[in-house]
Formats: structure tokens, sequence, C-alpha cells
């Protein structure tokens, strides 16, 4: 078994992603053209948004759709402790400083209380202006960001959403890719959508963001290729990857958005009186099932659940061993213990389970029988 079959995917569809793409090979032209235009243009329509810029990876996005607010040194972004490495990493390259914050009780996203808390210690400790809250949907589940909206207002903050992992996710009517001033994407293969290589998009309803963006990923451009405005950098979405994304979304509208949630509740039926914490998905809410990650009750009973799924030739992943505050890039920032502390315990204990829109009940039949029986032997010690 795979721990995301893309094989699979690309079997469904080998016969429109070969037509689209040898048609850009016949044609010879691989930077720009329609097909990148259309992405866009389908992309925003789908997340519901006015704008959509497509970019080299969702790291660059990031780092794109802060820069466009002239986030910068002397500035702290709030952000995650427990998510990947990048949703810091772009804020520390626009000269701004991560202030990392734990996850909520109930789940693995920003807990809200800590995000405020952390907002006033800056103010009050005062180097440092709070200038926005990048939230990122770990797993698929997009952030509280309704309660974040409010904060941000509260503290007069830029709100921003990571949602590399979300994209198909929502909360009620509101598609991810649309909360904050602005998301970022990212088509990484793994992600829910993913392209044959890198890959990513900003979303945002602001015009002026919009535009600063689309001159920042091409050389800070003003009226042409050869008048430069500011500072920035080349980040393309290559045309053959759009061609790839533009079919890989049309089957994610017509059915793998819908297959992902059918593999998701069958884990969950069948993992029931397993003896681990499932994922809770808040009222309203839906998740893009990124990952379908369960919670164990301490660092030993994961490595043994481990060890057993991988005698079935099941593998399984830790994401995300270490909270980002204690990465070895980040030793000069100094965070409060606790917060470290809290995002350390979902990391001993955190367990991906293998996922992908195509997996058959069969193969999901077969992992969770592997989870009871170590359930069972579990209770037993
Ligand atoms: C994957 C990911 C990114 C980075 O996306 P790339 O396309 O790999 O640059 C950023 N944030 C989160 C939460 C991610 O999962």
């Amino acid at each position: 078994m795979e721990f995301r079959d893309l094989k699979r995917q690309y079997h469904a569809l080998r016969e429109e992603i070969t037509h689209r793409t040898e048609r850009i090979l016949e044609e010879s032209r691989f930077i720009g053209g329609r097909e990148v235009t259309e992405l866009e243009a389908k992309l925003a329509d789908y997340v519901g948004v006015k704008h959509c810029i497509t970019c080299g990876n969702g790291t660059d996005a990031l780092t794109l759709m802060l820069t466009a607010e002239g986030i910068g040194k002397g500035d702290a972004v709030i952000v995650p402790d427990f998510t990947f490495f990048a949703t810091a990493e772009a804020v520390s390259r626009t000269g701004a400083v991560p202030v990392f914050v734990e996850p909520e009780e109930n789940g693995f996203n920003l807990s809200v209380e800590g995000v405020e808390r952390e907002i006033r210690r800056v103010s009050e400790e005062g180097s440092l202006c709070p200038r926005a809250i990048l939230a990122a949907d770990l797993f698929g589940v997009p952030a509280n960001y309704p309660a974040l909206a409010g904060v941000a207002e509260k503290y007069k903050m830029l709100l921003f959403e990571d949602a590399a992992q979300s994209f198909g996710g929502s909360i009620g009517e509101k598609m991810a890719g649309s909360f904050g001033m602005a998301a970022a994407v990212s088509f990484f293969p793994s992600k829910p959508l993913g392209c044959y290589g890198d890959g990513g998009a900003v979303f945002t309803n602001d015009d002026t963001a919009a535009e600063r963006i689309r001159s920042l990923k091409e050389h800070g451009r003003g009226e042409s290729k050869y008048d430069n405005l500011r500072i920035g950098c080349n980040s393309r979405l290559d045309t053959v990857q759009a061609a790839v994304l533009l079919a890989k979304l049309a089957a994610y509208k017509r059915y793998e958005r819908e297959a992902a949630q059918q593999v998701a509740d069958m884990y969950s039926q069948k993992l029931f009186t397993a003896a681990m914490v499932l994922p809770k998905i808040p009222e309203d809410f839906r998740s893009a099932w990124a990952q379908y990650t369960v919670i164990l009750s301490g660092p030993g009973e994961r490595s043994r659940l481990q060890a057993a799924l991988q005698a079935k030739k099941i593998p399984s992943m830790v994401y995300y061993p270490r909270p980002l505050s204690l990465q070895r890039a980040y030793k000069a920032l100094q965070t409060p213990e606790a917060i470290s502390e809290r995002t350390q315990w979902l990391c001993d204990r955190v367990l991906s389970l293998p996922f992908y829109p195509y997996m058959t009940e069969t193969e999901v039949d077969s992992v969770c029988r592997v989870c009871r029986e170590f359930s069972r032997n579990e209770t037993v010690w």
C-alpha cells in the first residue's frame, strides 16, 4: 500500500492529461499562455474570490502575499507552532519575525486565545509591531476564521490564510482560500489539488494586492517586462503544470472531493472502537482531507502502532515531529515554554494514516484492522 497513491489518479485521468500536455509540447510554449489564464479564472471561480495569481510554489505564494502588504522588518506575524516549516519561513523571508502560538484544545489549528495573548505580549514588550496573523489550515481543516477575523479587527491587524493543505475545504458556504485578506495555496503533488512538480497560487479579493503580487512574481515589473518598479522574484506556474491542473481540477470537482470525504467517513466508522482520538471536524466546517490524522495515547503507543502497520506493509507518517519554535533555525527566537510544550504533546502523539480519494474500502479495512487489533493489545497491557 502507498501512503498517497498518485499513480491511481494518473491512470484515471491519463487520457485527458496526455491530450492537454501533448498539445503544449507540440506547440512548444512553456511559459504563460492560455492554460495559465484559464486555470486562474477557474480557480478563482471555484474558491469564490476575485483574483487568483499562480506562482512557482506554495512557499512563494505565502511570501508574495505578505510582501505585497509591506510586511517586513520590525513587524511581528502570529503563526502556528504546529505546522509545516514554510508557514513561518515565509514570514522570516520578508524580514518580519514569526511569533509562535500553540494549537487549540480540540484540534490542530491555532488557539484563538493563544493568538490574542501573544498579540498583547508583543505589544507590551514593544520592540515589534504586531502586523498580521497567518493561520494555517492543518490537514485540510480551515482554521477558526470567524473568531480570528474578530481578533484581527480588534487589534487592527491583517489576517492571512495558509491554505496549502485545504483546497476544497470550507466553512459554511465559504471555501478555503477565501479567508482573510489573502490566501496561499500549494499544488505540491501530494496536496489535495496537486500538479506534477511545484506550483502555487495566491487568492484575494483586493485589486491592489493582486496587481502588486502580479508585479512581484515577475521581477517587480511595471508597464512592461523591461520596466521594473520594485525588487521582486521569478515565480511562475509552468504552462504544462497549468494544463495538468486543469485536468485535475475538473476531476476534483466532479468526484475526487466527494470521494475523499467518503474515505474519511469509512475510516471514522471503522476506527470508532480503536483506542485513539479521531479527527473532529467542527460543525459547519468541511475538511479537504489532506491527511487523516489520529492522536495516540503516547509516543510509545505510536511507535508500536507504526511497527504493527509496517509489519503489514502499511506506511504511516508523523506530521509534524517537532514544534517550529524548537527548530534549530529558530533557536534565536524566544518562545514561552508553555507554547512549545502544548505543541510537543501533539508532536509526540499524532499519526497520519494512508489517505487518498482513490483508496478502496478493502484498503481502508486493512489499515483499520491493524489499528483495532493494536488497541485490544494495548488495553490488555
Ligand atoms: C506544503 C505546505 C506549504 C508549502 O508549499 P510548497 O508548495 O511545498 O512550497 C506551506 N504551508 C503548509 C501548511 C504546507 O503544508
